[in-house]
């Protein structure tokens, strides 16, 4: 008796080591799981999200109301990334070539070979035209908008108005502090997501423009944003593999970056007030 209850206890002392090991490879499994995934999502979602904020933060009262009837309990800043979120649904490929556009080297929009499938101009522009007819059901409406504050964010990322040379900056390979890398990520996350702001303490670092500003920059047309981009490409390409090189392109860029992002966030606003202010 004695012995047979021995032997349960060391059957359900090994049962529990076997769970205990097992539990701790699922938690593994998991974590490792997680990290990839939010690692792959990671990508551009605070530049996307400090646009949206700082639009918030421009709206009329009117256009505010009309936005929270569409959007629900959403906010500009968190629907900002749905265009990226559907990458991955066949339903939507159509829209991939919507998120950039290519002007040469001294060229302008109108003398381009434009995209006959779409660029990011011929998105922004369509979708404003038809958001103000406001004839749209409401799914689409929705749809509509999120596209809208994603891709106005998209055109103030410098290397999304490529060159036509190497794929908006992807093929521009660097190593960036030990990882490596392509120009195009360093611009869509890396140096922002290097700053280990969030995208709320990140908009109230950039949101002051001068009333002066927010009225030219709200005047400017879709494809003067895309030129203003090309001023600062030529710098954008001086970059070196010399160790802590990183350090300094950071810091010669960094005020480009806020500024970019404020002048997003703040057309993005004058956008929305047009249409439902
Ligand atoms: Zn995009």
């Amino acid at each position: 008796m004695i012995l047979l209850v021995e032997n349960h206890l060391n059957f359900s002392s090994n049962f529990e080591k076997k769970i205990t090991m097992k539990q701790i490879f699922t938690f593994i499994l998991i974590i490792l799981c997680l990290s990839v995934s939010i690692e792959g999502r990671a990508w551009g979602l605070l530049g996307h999200r400090v646009i949206g904020e700082i639009a918030s933060l421009h709206l009329h009262e009117s256009t505010k109301n009309k936005i929270q009837n569409i959007l629900g309990h959403q906010t500009l800043a968190e629907v900002s990334t749905w265009m990226d979120d559907i990458k991955s649904d066949s339903k939507y490929d159509s829209l991939k070539p919507w998120h950039y556009t290519t002007i040469p080297d001294g060229m302008k929009y109108n003398e381009t070979n434009v995209n006959p499938k779409g660029d990011v101009i011929y998105g922004i522009n369509f979708i404003v035209e038809e958001l103000k007819k406001g004839e749209l059901n409401p799914q689409l409406e929705k749809e509509y908008l999120m596209m809208l504050v994603h891709l106005i964010g998209d055109i103030h990322q410098p290397l999304h108005v490529g060159n036509g040379e190497d794929r908006g900056g992807n093929q521009a390979k660097v190593t960036w502090f030990g990882e490596s890398s392509n120009l195009h990520r360093v611009w869509d996350s890396e140096m922002i997501d290097g700053k280990l702001y969030s995208y709320t303490e990140l908009t109230k670092i950039i949101n002051h423009p001068m009333h002066e500003e927010l009225v030219s920059w709200q005047s400017d047309s879709v494809e003067d944003w895309a030129h203003q981009c090309m001023e600062f490409r030529n710098g954008i390409y001086e970059y070196g593999d010399d160790y802590g090189w990183e350090y300094k392109y950071q810091y010669t860029h960094w005020d480009t970056m806020k500024l970019q992002l404020l002048k997003g966030g703040v057309r993005l606003a004058g956008i929305l007030n047009e249409i439902y202010g």
